[in-house]
């Protein structure tokens, strides 16, 4: 870790308090919720109480004032816990948009309301069934109508929408056959759900690998008044696409802090479990895939700093970001992969809690982004190599 040594211990700090507030959430916790598809309600609660989920809002606005690497701390160290970041990480960052684009209404309206939490802004609906990662030919649509617009067309994989008092929803307000390019012609919306819901808005639940909370969105003619445009009509790819490097780095801290449990677990295991005669971890076919997965954890951690300090500096850090979730969630699939391997069938049992975070961890090479696209990003943004779409 680098940064000052006030800085250093300002993160220690951090660290402590989140893990002494992530003890009264045992692992139990997670799996009965886990068991039930029900949502942590007073785990987020406590959460933003403690100004740990409003650590991004700006003191003016009622919030924590902090940086990223700060919120990747908090990150971390929920998942290192065992709880399940997912839960909540989206009331910390999705506010982004209106903190970077809202009006000064909007932000006056919205923000102090997050950071206090009696306003919840944990949905993001960008993906839709017949475009998925191809984002800029979503088909969702938002036609001008008097005092608003009127929204058609369908999302999906939208999390936390039943946990979500505000959505910030992308649709097309000009035909993509009347733009240049094809990120033009996208605006981004605040969705005030409590009114949507019923009115033009269908909400489906989908049964899930893991418990994401995440829903099928139907909108048949919803209206949202214009004072809910965010950011300038057809702006909009702008306006969510700021978002994203915050998105990804600090998911990147979700896996490390993933990866970082699996480490933990498995040298523990592999420390008091005698097979043979002997504990599991003198066998170097299980101590070096360990040490394997810590090496990779800690050099994908240099690239999450790396990248949230970029960010903390207002410097331009797309690749990092890209590469800090990227290497971040392989590290923390491997580690995942790795932990399961080491505690043997005991791995598939249950009351273990591994294979719930196995599952939970595995979201990461898929969502925000998916490993591919990144090598796609990486491959020609930053290496110039040809288009291949
Ligand atoms: C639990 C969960 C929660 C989610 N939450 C949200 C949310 O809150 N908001 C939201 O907007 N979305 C959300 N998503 C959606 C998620 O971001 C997408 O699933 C993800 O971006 C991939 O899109 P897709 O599923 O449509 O895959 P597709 O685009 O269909 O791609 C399928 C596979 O093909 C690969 N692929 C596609 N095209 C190429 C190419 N040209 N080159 C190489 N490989 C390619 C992809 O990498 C992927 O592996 C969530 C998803 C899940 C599972």
């Amino acid at each position: 870790m680098t940064g000052t040594d006030t800085e250093q211990g300002q993160i220690a700090d951090i660290r402590t308090a989140v893990a002494a507030l992530c003890e009264r959430y045992p692992e139990e916790y997670w799996r009965r919720l886990d068991a039930e598809r029900g949502y942590p309600t007073e785990f987020v609660a406590e959460m933003t109480e403690a100004g740990f989920l409003t650590a991004l809002i700006p003191e003016e606005y009622g919030g924590s004032g902090l940086g990223l690497i700060e919120a990747c701390a908090i990150l971390e160290e929920i998942s290192r816990c065992g709880a399940h970041a997912g839960a909540c990480h989206a009331q910390m960052y999705v506010m982004g948009a209106v903190l970077r684009h809202g009006s000064p209404t909007q932000k006056s309206d919205y923000l102090p309301k997050i950071a206090d939490g009696s306003l919840r802004l944990q949905s993001f609906a960008v993906t839709e069934p017949t475009t998925g990662t191809d984002t800029t030919s979503l088909k969702t649509t938002a036609t001008r109508d008097g005092d608003g617009y009127r929204i058609n067309g369908q999302k999906v994989w939208i999390s936390r929408v039943e946990h979500s008092d505000l959505m910030v929803l992308l649709a097309r307000t000009t035909p993509l056959d009347r733009v240049k390019k094809k990120t033009e012609g996208l605006s981004a919306f605040i969705v005030d759900l409590r009114e949507a819901r019923g009115q033009g808005l269908e909400v489906r639940p989908i049964d899930a690998m893991i418990n994401h909370h995440a829903c099928e969105l139907f909108f048949d003619d919803l209206h949202v008044p214009v004072e809910n445009l965010l950011g300038r009509e057809g702006d909009g790819w702008r306006v969510i696409l700021d978002g994203m490097n915050a998105e990804r780095i600090l998911i990147g801290a979700e896996c490390i802090g993933d990866a970082r449990y699996f480490i933990d677990k498995a040298t523990a295991y592999a420390s008091e479990r005698v097979v043979f005669g002997r504990l599991i971890g003198a066998n170097q076919g299980v101590s070096f895939p360990i040490a394997t997965a810590y090496a990779q954890t800690e050099a994908a951690a240099l690239m999450v700093e790396k990248a949230a300090r970029l960010y903390d500096a207002h410097k331009r850090c797309g690749a990092e970001a890209n590469m800090a979730k990227m290497l971040a969630a392989e590290a923390s699939w491997a580690a995942g992969d790795m932990a399961m391997q080491t505690h043997g069938g005991y791995a598939f049992a249950r009351e273990y809690h591994l294979e719930r975070k196995f599952r939970e961890t595995r979201l990461y090479r898929i969502a925000p982004v998916s490993t591919n696209l990144i090598l796609s990003f990486l491959a020609e943004k930053v290496l110039g190599l040809p288009r291949s779409f």
